[in-house]
């Protein structure tokens, strides 16, 4: 049994997909996927997928990459945080690769989401691309241990990784782990401690080895599981175990269905 912690399921390219996507899941053992949100716009349709399919979930939150979009406010995403199918606020984070200049904006709404997550009392889903150490510092300063979360497709090194995990979140490895190429994604993968990692997709972006530039699913995320397995020199099935586990430890407010 795996869940996929992170996927974008809403997306064109898998929402016409999704009969063939669920029996696929279900042939991997694949029991599991959290929708993940990127705009206002889309939640609704995120929101839909977890109350059609009692094996999904969903979260609220506005993507650090889209710039000109509806912000969000504290109370807002509080307010749509308010269902048993939403487990989470995000994605949310900062990302300093894919947008330039004045990004004052993307640490205003940082701060926002993780305000949100706190008084929702739901845990953080974040996004940190060339950005870690504002990412840490607003987690810091803001009190994001107080809910925690997880550090999503995890690209950066084991320093950034233990200060995270110092703030009680946990890190999440994507089919980036598989690339022949990822050398400190794979040496991370190894040193994180088996109750602090979980696993996904992002799909349908980072499709794992051997699907690589193909659309990604989840049912992919057993590729990422058996890769980390294999790193640690571990059985897949305890890989499958301890990351089941520890996704519904932090996202207590998803109900396991067998
Ligand atoms: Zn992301
Ligand atoms: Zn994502």
């Amino acid at each position: 049994m795996l869940v996929d912690s992170h996927c974008h399921l809403n997306f064109p390219n898998l929402a016409n997909q999704l009969p063939e996507i669920k029996a696929a899941m279900q042939a991997n053992a694949v029991n599991h996927a959290l929708c993940i949100s990127v705009t206002l716009p889309d939640f609704p349709e995120v929101l839909a997928l977890a109350e059609h399919n009692e094996h999904f979930f969903a979260s609220v939150g506005v993507h650090p990459d889209y710039e000109d979009i509806q912000e969000p406010t504290v109370e807002e995403l509080v307010q749509l945080a308010d269902h048993p199918k939403v487990v989470a606020i995000g994605e949310t984070g900062l990302d300093y690769f894919r947008l330039k200049g004045d990004l004052e904006w993307q640490r205003t709404r940082f701060r926002t989401h993780i305000r949100a997550a706190i008084a929702a009392g739901k845990p953080l889903i974040i996004h940190t691309r060339s950005a870690a150490e504002d990412t840490i510092r607003i987690m810091t300063e803001e009190g994001a241990n107080q809910v925690g979360g997880v550090m999503h497709c995890f690209v950066e090194d084991m320093a950034v990784a233990q200060q995270a995990m110092d703030l009680g979140f946990y890190i999440s490895f994507s089919g980036i782990v598989t690339f022949k190429n990822a050398k400190s994604v794979k040496e991370v993968a190894k040193q994180v401690p088996l109750d602090r990692l979980l696993v996904e997709t992002d799909s349908p972006y980072l499709a794992p080895v051997p699907y690589r530039g193909k659309t990604n699913n989840p049912s992919y995320v057993k590729h990422v599981a058996e890769e980390i397995a294999s790193l640690r020199e571990i059985s897949y099935e305890a890989v499958a175990q301890a990351s089941t586990d520890n996704f519904f430890r932090l996202f207590k407010h998803a109900k396991r269905i067998n």
